[in-house]
């Protein structure tokens, strides 16, 4: 695939890859590189300049929403509290999710705890001018919506560094419930994470430049090596 945020200027050249059902793959690579393009362009959340992004043959541009949602999602930092109630905003990917199916979800990712506690449970009114969430109760939320929604791919584009560490780590753990079992594309500032991953995949100037297990970038001795070592003094 190729993109271009202005005509003219593609900041994604000619970049090829298949993800491996379950795998963890860790992109790294210098600030501008084209990692969060590249991760949307795999969300389906934008298309492709030239090229194409594929799920089981079928290009992401001609699954409708609600297929799509249950194929792959964008986790990032941005979560929405839309005005309505709790149930409401949880049942936005599954109109027909029962009560109990909300409460699982909300319990998978630990939220279960706080929303019980609020004033209506689920029927209590949230967003602007509702109950008031802090950040990493609207984030839980938008994890929550992830359980519901399924999808067997996540691509997660560093959900928790805005986070005092505490709500931070709560949150990781929270992230690690919905991670399980999927195959998870990991847009990586932080190192620690590509060590982690079953492959990583270094961008730089908008192409892929390695792509390898830590293990095999480190004996490449490349541009993963340095900055791992970088990294590690
Ligand atoms: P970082 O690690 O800083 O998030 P990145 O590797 O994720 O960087 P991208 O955010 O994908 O890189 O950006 C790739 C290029 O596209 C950069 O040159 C950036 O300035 C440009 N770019 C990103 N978003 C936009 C946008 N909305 N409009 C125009 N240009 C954009």
């Amino acid at each position: 695939v190729s993109y271009a945020y202005r005509e003219g200027h593609d900041v994604l050249h000619d970049v090829s890859l298949d993800l491996r059902p379950g795998e963890r793959l860790a992109i790294v690579g210098p600030s501008g590189a084209g990692k969060s393009t590249l991760g949307r362009l795999m969300a389906g959340v934008d298309a492709p300049r030239t090229g194409r992004t594929t799920v089981g043959g079928v290009p992401l541009v001609d699954l409708a929403l609600p297929t799509l949602r249950g194929e792959v999602a964008l986790v990032t930092q941005e979560h929405h509290v839309f005005v309505g109630t709790l149930a409401d905003n949880l049942r936005l990917p599954r109109p027909e999710a029962n009560d109990a199916e909300l409460w699982k979800a909300l319990s998978a990712v630990d939220a279960d705890g706080w929303a019980a506690a609020l004033p209506d449970g689920l029927a209590t009114a949230v967003g602007s001018g509702g109950h008031p969430l802090t950040e990493a109760q609207a984030q839980q939320l938008s994890l929550a919506r992830l359980v519901l929604a399924d999808p067997h791919t996540l691509v997660l584009d560093e959900a928790t560094s805005l986070l005092d560490p505490r709500a931070a780590r709560h949150l990781e753990r929270s992230l690690a419930a919905v991670v399980a079992g999927r195959t998870v594309v990991a847009i990586a500032h932080r190192l620690h994470t590509a060590h982690d991953a079953d492959r990583v995949c270094v961008m730089e100037e908008g192409r892929i430049s390695e792509l390898g297990t830590h293990d095999e970038l480190l004996a490449a001795d490349g541009s993963y090596a340095a900055l791992w070592r970088t990294w590690h003094g």
